[in-house]
């Protein structure tokens, strides 16, 4: 019997094409010292594995990324389930979403349906081992014959994202590669390894600034919705080995509670096998809180994904490093000590740590991962459908019933575009084709968009359309009472961030019929006036029409007092050709409306500034590469200035406007002297000097000095976040951040909406709202110190005067009520800006945008 068996599976083996391994083709073993695969290489190698794979892997190019590498899903089932995977596909969708489907009838569907999990890897590309593990994975998938594997392919579909981030991965290899054998082998790379985000593309997964979380917001959330994804990242090299599901405390509630059972579910599963093979060093339910930032493996559970992730341990890239037993630590959330406990049974001893270290530990967790969908595919398959279907009943039976975004809002253009986001999203929303009232008696215009929270994601629906409150409890509180650091902010609010008027609605809306299927149009319309056209300066689309208008050189003016139906801060546009109009409206959505008579009066001739944006090395700046993305998306031309440039001085000569993005003065300057803030990284290592002296920047005095003949010369200065420390302290403005050394006991403040008034009489706040929301993230706020020259000082932002708080958390706070939150200072024959709150944070802050885009024109 044994005989024949092993005569069978030979066979099997033998009628496969030959499978070249990962070592054979990249010429080295995968995760061994001082080696790393580039992109090219390894998208070569998925394409040869679909073409020896024996029908069971297949390679789809989703598209290219930011700067134009191929971005792979890779599938990988047995060869009948990629026969069938459209068909097995409809039934994932079905399950996922089974309003309508009757109980026998998902039996059915799930006795059929195949398990799906997706996976990616190395989203942070410093973080190389996913992206290095992942061929061996797909390898082991398609060449092993045992039944452990055979269960695996025919019970699960996996969805393999080879790097979440190509562009990173042939940075930080090309950089790697460069310093080998030198004093900086391993060492950082010193710009950001996306072009815009750096180690912010986590943080896009509801916004889908960029083209690999769009690709990734089709996989996980239009495409298909997998029953469980996770993320392969590293961590600091002093802790656990490696950190596996579930999350620690606190939780975000408003998913259903069978994702937060999963991820124990799976996680005690890989937990399991991990201490199986003889890894030690797993630490589970510790150091990553259930209420993280909503990137894509926080964001899944309210999709009804079991959302999880991995940490390793960092080697220094590809080089391994050597730690000492005593250098250990424990002192994260969930590891007060480094000893056992039981999430931490097993503590690594310490010694060398390598790549492939890192390497065998993941790979035991993706196969984990599999092997615990297989086992039990009909049971994820019936979760996934009870998930989605009480989620659609908690969303029918609670309050409000639906959110509406008003047709009638200050910017209809950035709503829609709000909205489109949400559709990316896999957010079902409707349209009323005609004007509608309330059970309330409140009244909307036709075109107003409906968001019903009886759909499976409702908890996400909750988050991005709601008022959120981070908790405020145990979990939350140190000891001594002190408020702990959320992982990132407090809120995802996205409506608040943009500046879009969301209601809640307590009944259901029956005049919404319109389901869209893809994003709403947002053409413009044009009229032609006898004096030409006027531009809605409410709309930030306007700035980008204007852009546009002025990169073909028409002349454009802007309205300074009302009058006639002009608002203040309206573009007129004398002339331009039909054909650019035409054009532009489509691309923008902008709506040209008639002018009939010139204006000159109260209106003014536009100037759009030369703009300078600094950027810095030093591992980059990750507000500098986002400031990049909201200008090109707007259309307003810079140029990127670096140290040497401004240490040359004469910056007038270039520039009208130089921006500095949020940044510690320290970062700016280079300069040792001023490091007043712990600007270390937590867990992870420390080094004199990691970058070569090329790459150490700081603009140091020569560029501080530089700066201040810039301003005093008539050029503004703009300074975003904690940058205005650097400008009220080096150009000596008689300004103070009110919440400077603040315990955080007595104010405490991350990243939350927080209500302000806006003079939107001053040019620098011309369509604004009166009062609105702006993002506070640990930011500064001002008081113009008593001086013999406070007419030199404008107040263009002030916080409300009680009842700060929208969403988020808030700490303490009276301090900020009635406190200047941006103030433009007259310096010799030019200006410093102060915006104290995250204007453009990561390209979501819409609501906000125009405070800088009006200082960059005149
Ligand atoms: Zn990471």
């Amino acid at each position: 019997m044994t005989v024949i068996l092993a005569f069978l599976t030979l066979g099997v083996a033998q009628s496969q094409t030959h499978l070249t391994s990962p070592d054979d083709f990249f010429g080295f073993r995968l995760g061994s010292d001082r080696k790393m695969a580039r992109w090219d290489k390894l998208v070569d190698y998925y394409r040869l594995l679909e073409k020896e794979g024996g029908g069971r892997l297949k390679y789809i190019d989703m598209g290219p990324t930011t700067m134009g590498n191929p971005f792979l899903l890779v599938i990988v089932s047995s060869p009948a389930n990629l026969t069938n995977l459209e068909r097995l596909r409809q039934v994932n969708s079905r399950i996922s979403d089974p309003r309508g489907l009757s109980e026998p009838d998902a039996r059915k569907l799930v006795s059929e349906g195949k398990a799906v999990v997706c996976q990616s890897m190395s989203l942070h590309a410093t973080e190389i081992g996913g992206a290095q593990m992942a061929p061996e994975l797909a390898y082991d998938l398609l060449s092993r014959q045992d039944e452990e594997t055979k269960q695996i392919l025919d019970n699960v579909i996996l969805l393999l994202v080879p790097s979440f981030n190509p562009d990173g991965l042939n940075m930080v290899a090309d950089w790697y590669a460069k310093n080998l054998g030198t004093e900086y082998e391993g060492g950082d790379l010193p710009w950001l390894y996306h072009k815009y985000a750096g180690h912010d593309n986590n943080r896009d997964a509801f916004q889908l600034n960029l083209p690999e979380s769009r690709y990734m917001a089709k996989i996980l959330f239009t495409d298909w919705t997998p029953q469980a994804y996770i993320d392969h990242h590293h961590m600091g090299s002093y802790g656990a080995r490696i950190y596996v599901p579930p999350y620690a405390e606190p939780v975000r509630p408003n998913a259903d509670p069978l994702v937060w059972r999963e991820l124990s579910w799976y996680g005690a599963h890989i937990a399991c096998k991990e201490e199986e093979a003889g890894m030690s060093g797993v630490l589970n339910m510790a150091q990553y809180s259930g209420w993280g930032h909503f990137g894509f493996h926080w964001v899944t559970p309210f999709h009804n994904i079991t959302g999880m992730l991995t940490e390793s341990a960092s080697a220094k890239v590809a080089t391994p490093i050597f730690i000492h037993p005593d250098q250990l630590r424990g002192g994260a959330r969930g590891l007060p000590v480094y000893e056992e406990q039981t999430t931490f049974p097993n503590p690594w001893p310490g010694g060398w740590w390598r790549l492939r270290d890192i390497v065998d530990r993941q790979k035991i967790a993706a196969w984990a991962l599999l092997d615990q969908a297989a086992r039990n595919r009909e049971t994820v398959l019936w979760n996934a459908y009870l998930k989605a279907r009480r989620q659609t009943e908690r969303g029918a039976e609670g309050k409000p019933a639906v959110y509406v975004v008003s047709a009638n809002q200050h910017d209809p253009l950035t709503a829609v575009k709000m909205v489109n986001t949400l559709v990316l999203q896999g957010v079902e929303v409707k349209q009323a084709p005609k004007a509608f009232i309330t059970a309330a008696g409140v009244s909307y215009p036709a075109g107003s968009f409906v968001i019903s929270l009886e759909q499976p994601n409702m908890g996400l629906i909750r988050y991005l359309l709601g008022r959120t409150f981070y908790p405020d409890n145990d979990w939350t509180r140190s000891k001594d009472g002190s408020p702990i650091r959320p992982y990132d902010m407090a809120t995802d609010t996205m409506c608040e961030f943009m500046g879009v008027r969301v209601d809640p609605v307590d009944q259901p809306v029956a005049a919404a019929s319109l389901k869209l299927t893809a994003a709403a149009p947002a053409a413009g319309k044009v009229e032609r006036g006898s004096a030409g056209f006027v531009l809605d300066g409410r709309l930030n689309d306007s700035f980008r029409a204007v852009n546009l208008l002025l990169d073909q050189s028409a002349s454009i003016r802007r309205v300074d007092r009302p009058s006639g139906g002009l608002r203040t801060g309206d573009f007129l546009v004398a002339s331009a050709p039909d054909s650019t109009v035409a054009d532009i409206a489509k691309q923008t959505g902008v709506d040209f409306r008639p002018l009939a008579t010139p204006m000159n009066e109260g209106t003014h001739e536009l100037k759009r500034l030369r703009t300078g944006m600094y950027q810095r090395y030093r591992g980059g700046n990750i507000d500098e590469g986002w400031t990049r993305l909201v200008l090109e998306q707007f259309a307003f031309p810079y140029t990127t200035l670096l140290d040497t440039e401004v240490k040359k001085g004469a910056l007038n000569d270039k520039y009208d406007v130089i921006i500095l993005p949020d940044d510690s003065t320290f970062m700016l300057t280079g300069d040792k002297a001023d490091d007043r803030r712990d600007e270390g990284r937590g867990g992870t290592r420390w080094r004199e000097e990691p970058y070569p002296p090329e790459y150490r920047s700081g603009f140091g005095k020569e560029g501080v000095e530089a700066l201040k003949t810039f301003a005093e010369k008539g050029g503004t200065l703009v300074t975003l976040g904690r940058s205005t420390d650097f400008a009220i302290d080096k150009l000596e403005l008689p300004v103070r951040n009110v919440v400077a050394n603040r315990p955080a006991r007595e104010f405490f403040c991350p990243g939350s909406t927080l209500r302000t008034r806006f003079d939107n009489t001053n040019p620098l706040a011309y369509g604004m709202p009166a009062e609105g929301l702006v993002l506070f993230f640990y930011s500064p706020a001002f008081e113009i110190l008593p001086n013999d020259f406070n007419e030199r000082y404008e107040v263009i932002a002030t916080y409300a005067d009680r009842d700060l708080l929208q969403s988020g958390w808030l700490v303490g706070g009276d301090e900020l009520a009635k406190k200047p939150a941006m103030v433009a200072a007259r310096y010799g024959q030019g200006k410093v800006i102060l915006i104290g709150f995250r204007t453009q944070h990561r390209a979501q802050t819409h609501g906000t945008y125009k405070l800088l885009f009006n200082a960059l024109m005149r």
